[in-house]
Formats: C-alpha cells, structure tokens, sequence
C-alpha cells in the first residue's frame, strides 16, 4: 500500500515523509486513531516507504573532481511515496517483507497454564 492509495491524512503524510527527509524517525513509532479513521491503511503505507530501495535512494558520490573543483554536496532523493515496484515494496505489498512485523492483541478466555 502506498500513500496514494490513503485517502486523506494529507498532513500525516507530509510529516512522516519530513521524518525521513530529515532522517529522524525514531525506533518505534504508535499510530492511534479511531476505528475507521484509516490508521491501519497509513500504518501500511508508511511501512512500505520506509523499505522503499527508490524513495531513499542515496546517490553515489561521484568522488573528487578530476580537476579539483568542487562539487556539489550530494544530498540523498527523498521521494513523497514509495515506488511501489521494486523488490522491497513488492514484498511489503504481499505483507511479506522480512523487515516489517506485525503483533496483534490476543486475548484469551482461560487462563495459560504455565509449566
Ligand atoms: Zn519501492
């Protein structure tokens, strides 16, 4: 899922994309929002750019001039959603990739017994 496909939360979008782009997401991250309000979808969706090899794409340094002039600082390509075809998105999609887990409340009627 890609953040095209989150319908609205256009502000949550721009802010998590600004957390990559400034390179400051933190190691874990709560998405809470009311039944319905899509906090599901943009959890997915922001998973998925997160692994995106395409939207955090660093480019190569091209290395010192050959004539010693000075080159422009290489500043990685953030893009604002993931590619959705490479390897990485392919697998997110298919809620297969090795990097993205999933815990689900489980809540049981009797008692574990523990041995
Ligand atoms: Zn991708």
């Amino acid at each position: 899922m890609q953040f095209k496909d989150v319908i609205g939360q256009s502000h949550l979008k721009s802010e998590l994309t600004e957390l990559m782009r400034e390179n400051r997401l933190a190691h874990a991250m709560l998405l809470l929002g009311k039944e319905g309000a899509g906090g599901l979808p943009l959890a997915l969706a922001f998973a998925q750019y997160i692994v995106c090899e395409k939207a955090n794409s660093v480019p190569k340094d091209p290395g010192p001039s050959l004539f010693g002039d000075d080159l422009p600082e290489v500043q990685p390509e953030v893009l604002a959603d993931a590619c959705g075809v490479c390897p990485s998105c392919q697998r997110a999609a298919e809620l297969a990739h090795p990097d993205i887990h999933f815990s689900y409340p489980v809540v049981t009627k009797k008692p574990v017994l523990r041995r």
